[in-house]
């Protein structure tokens, strides 16, 4: 198996760390490779975007074809995660910060996403989620984004107060917090059994 972890911008290698541990623990044979061209993202089995800032990434993936590639990976139904701005840039709808800075989103899963949403207060905390599917997590928030709605065949994963943090909508999985910055591999090896 193939993972591509997209490198544009972001916190890539601890992807990268931790999708080779998951792997390792379920046995699977493959490579993930942090990369941003077009070639090795056509000839992944599964793609990981990571966070970083939504506004630089979208830029960069969108500089090349890339975002183009991802959208088709898509379509095939091969598994995609984004986490953090990762998940802003696989919603089909933004907020007006995101129109206001023109932020180009991949459109592939019918949330409505929340830059920041969390306020400066708590720019970034640890907060314990009731994850379906892979249960009690410590999930790591930096200026997260909230999902505010979704469309009607996204799964909500996660919740936390009145904000979604984590959903899935067939092959793509997205999550407003950060599962790379533990060691905990099991969101990681869940999105690896999504193939
Ligand atoms: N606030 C960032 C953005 O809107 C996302 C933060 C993150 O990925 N940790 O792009």
């Amino acid at each position: 198996m193939k993972v591509a972890v997209i490198s544009a911008q972001g916190d890539v290698s601890e992807h990268v760390e931790i999708t080779e541990k998951a792997m390792n623990k379920l046995g699977i044979d493959g490579y993930v490779k942090a990369t941003n061209s077009e070639e090795d993202v056509a000839e992944s089995d599964a793609i990981i975007l990571p966070g970083g800032e939504s506004t630089t990434i979208s830029k960069l993936i969108h500089a090349s074809s890339v975002a183009e590639e991802i959208v088709k990976a898509a379509a095939n139904g091969k598994p995609i995660m984004g986490t953090c701005a990762g998940t802003i840039l696989l919603a089909r709808h933004g907020d007006e910060q995101i129109s206001k800075t023109k932020t180009k989103l991949l459109g592939l899963l019918d949330i409505w996403v929340k830059r920041n949403a969390f306020g400066r207060q708590r720019e970034s905390f640890q907060a314990t989620i009731e994850m379906k599917y892979v249960g009690s997590f410590e999930a790591v928030f930096i200026r997260a984004p909230a999902i505010v709605k979704t469309g009607e065949n996204v799964e909500i994963l996660a919740t936390l107060d009145d904000n979604i943090v984590a959903v899935r909508e067939n092959n793509i999985l997205a999550l407003t917090f950060h599962p790379e910055l533990t060691d905990d591999t099991r969101i990681h090896e869940f999105f690896l059994k999504m193939r």
